[in-house]
This record gives C-alpha cells, sequence and structure tokens, in this order.
C-alpha cells in the first residue's frame, strides 16, 4: 500500500463515522472533531434526544455534516437498527467509535450484583455489539466497492484503568481490560478482511462541573501528570483522527494511550 499523500490524510470528506454516545463530552468532541475533518457523522444517544441534536445543531452551524440516531448499545436490535439506518441513509459506514460507556463508583465489599452487570453490559458487551454490527456491514459495503480494498477502522475508547487501578470502580476498570483484550482479538479476526481495530485509552478528561464535583481527584491529578493539565475531549478526538486515518494504515489491535504522561509519572 502507497503511503498516503500527508496533505489529505486526515481528511475525511464522504466518509462516514459512527459515534456511539456521542451526545454529550467525550462522544460529542469525537463527533466535532470528525465533522471538523469532513466527515458526516452519526451520533448516538439513549434517551437524550435534546443534547444528542444540539451536538448535531453546532456541527451543522459550523458547516459540518451530522444527524442524531437512538440506540441503546446493550440492546442488540437497537445496535442491528442502527447500523442499517446508518448505511441505508449514507450507504457507507467507514469507521465506528465506541465511546457509549457508564463509569459510576462502586465499593467492591458493597457492590450489587446489578451494578456489576450494568457496567460490564454498558461497556464491554456494548463493545462487541457494535463492533461485530458494524464488521459485518463493512465487510459486505467493501465488497459491493471494486476498488475498495481497505473497508474500515473500528475505536474503542478504553481508560488508563484497563491497566492503572482506581478505587471504587472494579467493575469498571475490568470491563475496560477486557475492551483492551477484545480489541486485539477483534484485530486479529478482522485483519483479513481490511477492518482494523484500536482502542484509545484516555486519562482524566474535563468536562464542566467536574473540579467543583470532584477537587480531591482533579487536585490529585494536577499534582501528577507529566503534562501539567486535565485531557480535552479534542484531546482523545485527535487519537480517534489519526487511527481512523491511513496514517494508521499498519496499526491495528494496539491501544494508545492519551493521559498527559500520567502512567510514565514516578510512583515516588
Ligand atoms: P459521559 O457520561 O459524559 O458520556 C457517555 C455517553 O455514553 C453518554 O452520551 C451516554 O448517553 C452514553 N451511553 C451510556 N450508556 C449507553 C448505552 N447503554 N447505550 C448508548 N449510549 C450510552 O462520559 P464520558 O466521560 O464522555 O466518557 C465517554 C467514554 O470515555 C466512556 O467509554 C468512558 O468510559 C471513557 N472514558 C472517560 C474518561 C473521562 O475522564 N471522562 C476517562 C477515560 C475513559
Amino acid at each position: 500500500m502507497r503511503a498516503p499523500d500527508l496533505a489529505t490524510a486526515l481528511d475525511f470528506s464522504g466518509e462516514v463515522v459512527l459515534i456511539t454516545g456521542g451526545s454529550r463530552g467525550i462522544g460529542a468532541g469525537i463527533a466535532q472533531r470528525f465533522a471538523q475533518a469532513g466527515a458526516s457523522v452519526v451520533v448516538t444517544y439513549v434517551q437524550a434526544a435534546q443534547a444528542a441534536e444540539e451536538v448535531v445543531r453546532q456541527i451543522q452551524a459550523a458547516g459540518g455534516r451530522a444527524a442524531a440516531m437512538q440506540a441503546d448499545v446493550t440492546q442488540a436490535t437497537d445496535v442491528e437498527r442502527l447500523i442499517a439506518q446508518t448505511v441505508a441513509t449514507h450507504g457507507r459506514l467507514d469507521a465506528l467509535v465506541n465511546n457509549a460507556g457508564i463509569y459510576p463508583a462502586s465499593t467492591l465489599l458493597t457492590m450489587t450484583d446489578s451494578e456489576w452487570e450494568q457496567v460490564v453490559t454498558a461497556n464491554l458487551s456494548g463493545t462487541h455489539l457494535c463492533t461485530q454490527r458494524a464488521a459485518q456491514a463493512m465487510i459486505e459495503l467493501s465488497k459491493q466497492q471494486v476498488e475498495n480494498d481497505a473497508s474500515g477502522a473500528i475505536i474503542n475508547i478504553s481508560s488508563i484503568e484497563a491497566s492503572s487501578t482506581a478505587f471504587a470502580h472494579s467493575h469498571y476498570a475490568a470491563a475496560k481490560a477486557g475492551v483492551e483484550h477484545y480489541t486485539r482479538s477483534a484485530a486479529l479476526e478482522l485483519a483479513a478482511y481490511g477492518v482494523r481495530v484500536n482502542a484509545v485509552a484516555p486519562g482524566l478528561i474535563d468536562r464542566p462541573g467536574l473540579a467543583q464535583d470532584w477537587p480531591d481527584g482533579v487536585r490529585r491529578w494536577q499534582e501528577r501528570v507529566p503534562l501539567a493539565r486535565l485531557g480535552t475531549p479534542a484531546d482523545v478526538a485527535d487519537a480517534c483522527l489519526f487511527l481512523a486515518s491511513p496514517l494508521a494504515r499498519w496499526i491495528t489491535g494496539a491501544t494508545l494511550t492519551v493521559d498527559g504522561g500520567v502512567q510514565v509519572a514516578p510512583a515516588f
């Protein structure tokens, strides 16, 4: 494969990118950056239709292309409808970002079975459902495009908690570790079809009200992080753009850590 022209390698014009949980936070930031790079983006929401429509409105106001669709990633029928509608509307699906996730705190000794189940289902099972159904569609679509030998990119949003720990997050850390190993397994099985699967592992990402809601956590982060700030949704988004682009054409099964260097901070 020829190395891509650097001037256009991050130009996603004409491509369709699906971002789960794109109604706010990191997912909304990923949608905005892909739209700025020319992609038609589809953002999903579970119940927050207004928030998702606001993300779409902002993207469109800036000259981008976007649509919102309702889908719970833990429900196979929702995921199948989402993929089918995306393909029916756009005629293609170039990239999927599995961003939807939840991270409630619950200590191991008091965690209910239902709390465990919900976190593992939303973060890990949802990633599998969307990956499998999207990959099936990407492979089917690539068969219809004679000149297209690369059929898609899937990016799973993990967390640095997949490889480090956080108090009251045993369910979440285990689910994200599962997401990273699932990424490697999916990369292996889908490579033959030209579908690359990678993960992005963010550190602490800022959101409105975070410093007020969790002053201790933010202070501890600021004291530790080598690049001396919280992350932003755009920091995570730019890693996704790279992994979805032809610049990452020979990268699959990798996890790209986006954490301001916190994982290389010294222990003492
Ligand atoms: P958020 O709570 O602001 O947004 C999560 C989005 O996922 C929401 O739009 C929500 O509706 C959606 N979602 C949740 N469950 C869903 C389901 N079953 N089906 C469909 N959509 C669902 O969270 P965020 O902070 O923006 O996090 C986004 C992703 O990044 C998550 O996977 C999270 O684990 C990961 N992450 C976040 C941070 C951080 O500091 N915020 C750090 C590392 C990783």
